[in-house]
């Protein structure tokens, strides 16, 4: 075991995190639903979302909103990947529903959407695409079908603040949508997340839901003369300290992306002769899609390769990490849900992924240093 010299992340931190925390700790206004979090709801609504934004604790309990919102019941299909994060199919599992797992694309590791009409079936309520390390599936096509068939489309956005698919920010095109900011994301607050409700049909009991199932909110708006308890519900909303933390981090989220993206740009060069010399797979980011640099991964040609790359680099100091193992392939998810068709992609991509420690404040000789210790690796590979 070597010292780690390069860490995987390191949480950015904009300098008026603390300030901030300071003046809602003065005011004492520290449950939900106060003035930062309030800024937070507006610069989301203004630069992320197609509609309304609600914080939650985390992007877990925004896709938990969605599932209750999107009505599903006990059999109900929702479509997804395999290849993304236990809350993805959590959310719904608590429901009762199925997830159904469709293989992804080879170039971006995304949904396939050629393969989501095949696994459309008469209990399926909705598709849950994942914009895998920032770079947007392909909605169009995803709210195509969506709408020839009356379903859902709940994005999960967890890795995709600050990126756009032609020209739309990645989660305000579905219907609903959830960010996360946990500490290993762009934009943090350590544990923490947002609903996007992109169709309006959803905004009152989007409310209701968060606010343990009361009208609350709407008793503080004057609309209703008491409140109290009108659905199913829970605690979802993140008390003003957390806020007053996302909010510095909100207002700096250009910086912080610029920052991430010449991080990567510099790994895409740096690492374009392995490509060349078909010893890796570089990233691939189509031109109708700008992505956030939340992620920079190599694939390399089979799990051995894989495993021994990570493990090199660990002895230099260098933390490298795989991602995800596949949900279909895990306990709870051969429990929970089931396939469509062939994962063969799923299976084999998992497998040879790599990701390299990236974050804002990397400087130019750390990242050389990374490039340098990879390519060394896997020329001898
Ligand atoms: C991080 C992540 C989540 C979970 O986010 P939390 O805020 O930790 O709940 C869900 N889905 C994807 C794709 C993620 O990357």
């Amino acid at each position: 075991m070597t010292d780690t010299l390069i860490p995987f992340n390191r949480p950015h931190m904009t300098g008026k995190e603390l300030g901030y925390i300071a003046d809602a700790h003065a005011h004492g206004k520290l449950a939900g639903d106060g003035p930062y979090t309030k800024k937070c709801h507006e610069w989301l609504e203004q630069n992320a979302g197609g509609g309304k934004a609600l914080l939650t604790h985390s992007c877990t309990a925004g896709l938990e909103m969605a599932a209750i919102l999107s009505n599903v019941e006990p059999g109900d299909e929702v479509i997804m990947p395999s290849f993304t994060f236990v809350s993805t199919a959590n959310a719904f599992v608590l429901r009762g529903a199925i997830p159904v797992f469709v293989d992804i694309r080879p170039d971006t590791l995304n949904i396939d959407e050629t393969l989501i009409e095949a696994a459309i079936t008469p209990r399926t309520r909705a598709i849950v695409p994942v914009h895998y390390a920032g770079v947007g599936c392909e909605m169009d096509t995803i709210m195509a079908i969506a709408e020839r068939h009356q379903l859902l489309v709940i994005e999960d956005a967890a890795q995709g603040l600050m990126a756009t698919y032609k020209g739309r920010p990645l989660g305000s095109i579905g219907h609903l949508a959830a960010f996360s900011f946990h500490e290993t994301k762009n934009v943090i607050c350590g544990e923490g997340g947002a609903l996007m409700i992109n169709d309006p049909r959803f905004h009152d009991r989007a409310e209701i839901i968060r606010e343990k199932g009361t009208n609350r909110s709407q008793f503080f708006r004057g609309q209703v003369d008491k409140y109290t308890w009108c659905d199913i519900g829970s605690s979802f909303l993140p008390g003003e300290l957390v806020a007053a933390f996302l909010w510095a981090q909100l207002q700096d989220a250009r910086a912080i992306t610029d920052k991430r993206l010449r991080v990567w740009d510099a790994y895409h060069a740096g690492l374009e002769g392995l490509e060349r010399d078909g010893k890796i797979q570089r990233p691939v980011v189509h031109t109708q899609t700008k992505h956030n640099a939340h992620m920079y991964y190599v694939l390399l040609h089979d799990l051995e390769q894989r495993t021994r790359l990570i493990s090199r680099l660990s002895e230099k100091g260098i933390n490298s990490v795989f991602h995800y193992v596949p949900l279909h392939s895990s306990p709870a998810g051969q429990r929970y849900a089931r396939t469509s068709g062939s994962l063969a992609r799923t299976v084999a991509l998992s497998d040879r992924l790599v990701r390299l420690p990236l974050w804002a404040d990397m400087d130019a000789v750390t990242i050389e240093t990374v490039i340098d210790a990879v390519k060394s690796i896997v020329h001898s590979n």
